[in-house]
C-alpha cells in the first residue's frame, strides 16, 4: 500500500533526541518515522529541507470565550491562531465563557458550539467552583481533561475556592483519577495590598504587580501542595510565575505528592518593566515579575523543573485593554499569546539560551499528551498516533505585525517583537491546516479530544 504523505529530509525533534530523517503518513496517522533518507512510496512527497519536523503542540491553558463572549475570541479565530502557532490541539478553560462549564449541561452546548468552526483539535477543562463538588463526576464521565480552580477571584463569573473545596475537590480526584488545575494566588493579602495601594491614589502599573508579590503566590502553591499531599489528590499548578514556586513543586513531588507545574512563555519572555512600557497588553494575573526573576524561571526550566508550558491565551476586546491605559486597575488582565508561544520559547529559549528542542518538546507536547490523558493519540511523533505535526524554520528572523495576528481582537504583549525560529506549516491528523502566513483547513475540520484514561502522570 503506498502511503498518502512522505515528509522527508527533516531534523526530526522527539523529547529524546534530534535525528535526519522523516514521517509516513496513511490517513490521519503516523505509520513510520524514517531515519535518515530512503525513497518510500507515497501520494504527496514534501521535501522539508533539513528543517525541523516537531510533534505539534497541546497548549493546555487557552481561553476561547465561547458561548458568551465569542466577541473576545471564539473556536475559530482561536484555533486559527493556534494552527499559526504550531498549536494542533487546544485545551479550551471553563471561565470566560458564559455561563462557565461547570455543569454537564454547558459542556455539552460549548461543544455544540465549537463543532464546526475549528481547525486544530480541542478539548475542555471542567470548571470546579464553591457549589458544585457534585458535578464533577458527571463532567469527568464526559471526558474533560481537568477541573480549573481559582484560589484568587476570578475577576469574572467563576467563584474561587477556600481550603475546604480545595480539600475536598482533591480528596474527589484521587477517585475520580482526574486533576485540579488550580491558579495558586492568595486572594486576602493580594486584595489587602490592592486596598493598600488604591487608597493612596495610585493608578501606575507598577502598582498592579506590587499588589500580587511573589510570596502571595508561592503561599497559595505551598498550602495546595500542603493539600495534594495529605488527600492523595491531582493537583496542576497553572501559570507559575516565580521559580521558588516551581522548587516548591518539585519538592512536593519528591515527597510524592501527585503535583505538576505549568509556566506560560509571557513569564520567560517578558519583565516588570516591559509591563510597565507595553502597559494594559501585558497585564496578567500573576503579574509579570522582575528580570532576576525571569532568569531565574529559566534556570527552572533548563533543570526540568517545569513539567508543562501553556500560553494562557486570554484575549478579550480592545476597550477592556485600552480603557486601563492611564488606569492600570480598569485594564482586563489577560494576555493575547497563543500565536506567539513557539517563536517567542524558540528565541528566547533554544537561540539565547541553549536550550535543547528536545526539552520544549517534552514540555510543549509529551508531557501534557500525558498530564491530560492524550498520550494515546497524540504528542510525539511516533508510529500509531495521530500526524499532528510542527515544520519549524529555526533561523528565520521575523517581527510581529497586526496584520499575521488570526485573533478576533488583533492585540497582543508580543506585537512589534523580533523572533528567530518561525512556524512554517502546521499538519493536524496528517493534513496541513496552516502553510506560510495563510490557514488552509476549513472550520469544522478540528475535532473533540477526551480524557481517554486515569491521571497517571
Ligand atoms: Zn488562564
Amino acid at each position: 500500500m503506498s502511503a498518502d504523505l512522505y515528509l522527508k529530509n527533516a531534523e526530526v525533534v522527539t523529547e529524546k533526541e534530534i535525528f535526519h530523517g522523516g514521517v509516513v503518513i496513511v490517513g490521519e496517522k503516523i505509520t513510520e518515522v524514517v531515519r535518515g533518507d530512503h525513497d518510500i512510496e507515497a501520494d504527496t512527497i514534501i521535501d522539508l529541507k533539513g528543517k525541523y519536523l516537531l510533534p505539534g503542540i497541546i497548549d493546555g491553558h487557552v481561553h476561547l470565550n465561547e458561548p458568551g463572549r465569542e466577541v473576545w475570541e471564539g473556536y475559530k479565530t482561536g484555533s486559527m491562531a493556534a494552527a499559526a502557532g504550531g498549536v494542533t490541539t487546544v485545551l479550551d478553560m471553563p471561565l470566560n465563557s458564559t455561563p462557565p462549564t461547570i455543569h454537564r449541561d454547558e459542556l455539552t452546548k460549548k461543544r455544540a458550539v465549537a463543532k464546526g468552526q475549528a481547525v486544530v483539535d480541542y478539548g475542555q477543562w471542567g470548571g470546579f467552583v464553591d457549589n458544585n463538588l457534585d458535578n464533577l463526576e458527571a463532567l469527568n464521565e464526559d471526558g474533560v481533561i481537568g477541573f480549573k480552580a481559582f484560589a484568587s477571584n476570578s475577576g469574572v463569573d467563576f467563584e474561587r475556592l477556600d481550603d475546604d473545596m480545595i480539600y475536598a475537590g482533591l480528596s474527589k480526584m484521587a477517585k475520580l483519577g482526574n486533576m485540579i488545575g488550580l491558579h495558586a494566588e492568595n486572594e486576602f493579602v493580594t486584595s489587602y495590598l490592592a486596598k493598600e495601594i488604591q487608597a493612596t491614589g495610585r493608578i501606575d502599573r507598577a502598582g498592579w504587580y506590587e499588589s500580587r508579590p511573589p510570596e502571595t503566590e508561592l503561599e497559595a502553591i505551598n498550602r495546595s501542595c500542603f493539600w495534594a499531599k495529605t488527600t492523595g489528590g491531582n493537583l496542576h499548578i497553572v501559570h507559575v510565575s516565580i521559580p521558588e514556586g516551581h522548587r516548591a513543586i518539585a519538592k512536593a513531588k519528591k515527597e510524592g505528592a501527585h503535583v505538576t507545574s505549568e509556566t506560560c512563555p509571557h513569564f520567560l519572555f517578558f519583565d516588570q518593566q516591559d509591563f510597565e512600557r507595553i502597559g494594559p497588553a501585558a497585564k496578567c494575573a500573576p503579574p509579570l515579575r522582575s528580570r532576576e526573576m525571569v532568569d531565574e524561571l529559566w534556570q527552572c526550566v533548563a533543570e526540568g523543573l517545569v513539567d508543562v508550558i501553556g500560553s494562557d491565551h486570554s484575549p478579550c476586546t480592545w476597550d477592556l485593554k485600552e480603557n486601563g491605559m492611564d488606569n492600570i486597575w480598569k485594564a482586563w488582565g489577560g494576555i493575547s499569546g497563543l500565536q506567539s508561544m513557539l517563536p517567542a520559547l524558540l528565541t528566547e529559549g533554544a537561540h539565547k539560551r541553549g536550550l535543547p528542542l528536545t526539552s520544549l518538546v517534552r514540555m510543549l507536547s509529551a508531557n501534557p499528551a500525558r498530564l491530560y490523558g492524550l498520550d494515546d493519540q497524540k504528542g510525539a511523533i511516533r508510529e500509531g498516533l495521530d500526524a499532528d505535526l510542527v515544520v519549524v524554520d529555526l533561523d528565520r528572523e521575523w517581527t510581529l505585525t497586526e496584520d499575521q495576528l488570526f485573533y478576533k481582537n488583533k492585540h497582543s504583549a508580543y506585537l512589534g517583537y523580533s523572533f528567530k525560529g518561525e512556524v512554517v506549516q502546521t499538519l493536524v491528523r496528517g493534513k496541513t491546516v496552516y502553510q506560510d502566513g495563510k490557514i488552509v483547513a476549513d472550520p469544522g475540520y478540528g475535532k473533540l479530544v477526551r480524557r481517554s484514561h486515569s491521571y497517571n502522570f
